[in-house]
């Protein structure tokens, strides 16, 4: 890892290290983590370094290299694979791509904030905020975040999307297969970037896709249905009838495509009011991809559709809500992204530690804040406890 000062006294890795650990803490804040800094144990993790202050923390997070740092998880991806704990699904190794909204301000921007206009009363406000996209690699029980490009001001998120894609494809050129996404990555630059590496695109059908999904619709319908029950946990098992076709083709996408389509019905129990209570499904889905039915099944299709969502559910939310991710640890566009990148890191180190290391009757009954707080209390409470004897 390096950072474009040009008098370091203090090496880069000392501050990796550190934000490493305040992730790791689920520290809230630089100024929180800075609380450590008489902690011999957090002298000992920085290797003999005494934790550096809240600005300059902020000062070298400007001017760390993101080429670096995508090294290393480049390398946690390798390990990761190598020893098994990603694996394809239905023969396919998976990626989803998403955007997501880091935090925005009426008052804080920087040269690199997007903006929008927010009604506010008779009057608009000018909102700054900041948005990136995300790859994840999906494989079972196991989420990693590989890389993440920002949106900037100007572009759409997909002009984002192609930037990463292409850049993960020339670092980790094996690294998915299939990627899968919402309905606006349904673009022929997406598919053509795929496609000239040999890599292939699910994506859901909406109506942003008007005339492919009214073909979808009138078509569909006259396919034979394949019939399948879908267990899902702590709910009764649906009932699903998915129907498929190929050929489809749009002004814009020549690429023939495949559609899918899935129509789900069952029930669903939910807690409402400290009450169980049972409500009936009846739902309906297009994808589509570029796989024809030779390469994958209908019902790898539906799976691949469903994925998408773990990047939202077991990416962004779990981010957000425990690793504080939603927080503006330093508001500078570089700083943004080494945060988010070195977060990526704490996330799969902590979870491989906790899915692999800890044996199961240890993990059992407690949460993973629970460990979390635990490595908290090791760098915190290491200068005076326990207590010298006598
Ligand atoms: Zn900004």
């Amino acid at each position: 890892m390096s950072d474009s000062r040009s008098w370091a006294l203090i090496p880069t890795e000392v501050f990796a290290r550190a934000f490493f650990a305040m992730f790791a803490c689920r520290q809230p804040s630089f100024n929180a983590l800075e609380q450590q800094r008489s902690s011999s144990a957090m002298r000992r993790w920085l290797g003999g370094w005494r934790l550096p202050c809240a600005d300059e923390l902020s000062y070298v997070s400007e001017r760390i290299e993101l080429d670096g740092l995508r090294e290393c998880l480049g390398h946690i991806h390798s390990r990761l694979k190598r020893n098994k704990v990603l694996s394809p699904s239905h023969g396919w190794m998976l990626a989803a791509i998403d955007g997501h909204e880091t935090h925005s301000s009426y008052k804080r921007c920087c040269h690199r904030c997007l903006q929008r206009q927010v009604a506010s009363g008779s009057s608009t406000r000018t909102q700054y905020y900041h948005r990136i996209v995300v790859l994840q690699i999906i494989s079972e029980g196991f989420r990693f975040h590989l890389d993440l490009e920002p949106v900037l001001p100007g572009e759409d998120e997909v002009a984002a999307a192609l930037r990463l894609v292409a850049r993960v494809l020339d670092n980790h050129p094996r690294c998915f297969d299939v990627l899968t996404c919402d309905a606006i990555y349904l673009r022929p630059s997406m598919i053509a970037v795929l496609l000239a590496r040999g890599k292939h695109l699910v994506t859901t059908l909406k109506a942003n896709q008007p005339e492919l999904l009214d073909e979808a619709r009138r078509l569909l319908p006259a396919e034979a249905p394949e019939e399948f029950r879908k267990a899902k946990r702590g709910c009764p098992a649906r009932s699903v009838e998915l129907r498929q076709a190929e050929g489809f083709t749009t002004e814009t996408i020549a690429t023939p495509l495949r559609v899918v389509h899935a129509h789900e019905t069952g029930v669903k129990r939910e807690r409402v009011a400290h009450e169980w209570k049972t409500t009936p499904v009846d739902s309906t889905w297009y994808w589509a991809t570029t796989m024809s039915a030779s390469l994958a099944t209908g019902r790898a299709v539906f799976d691949f559709g469903h994925d998408r969502w773990k990047i939202e559910n077991e990416g962004f939310n779990e981010l957000c809500t425990h690793w504080n991710s939603g927080h503006v640890f330093h508001h500078h566009p570089n700083s943004i992204l080494v945060l988010w990148l070195m977060l990526f890191m704490a996330h799969a180190v902590f979870h491989c530690f906790h899915s692999r290391n800890l044996k199961p009757a240890v993990r059992n009954g407690r949460t993973t804040i629970y460990f979390a707080r635990l490595l908290d209390a090791d760098l915190r409470v290491a200068d005076w406890w326990p207590p010298p004897p006598g």
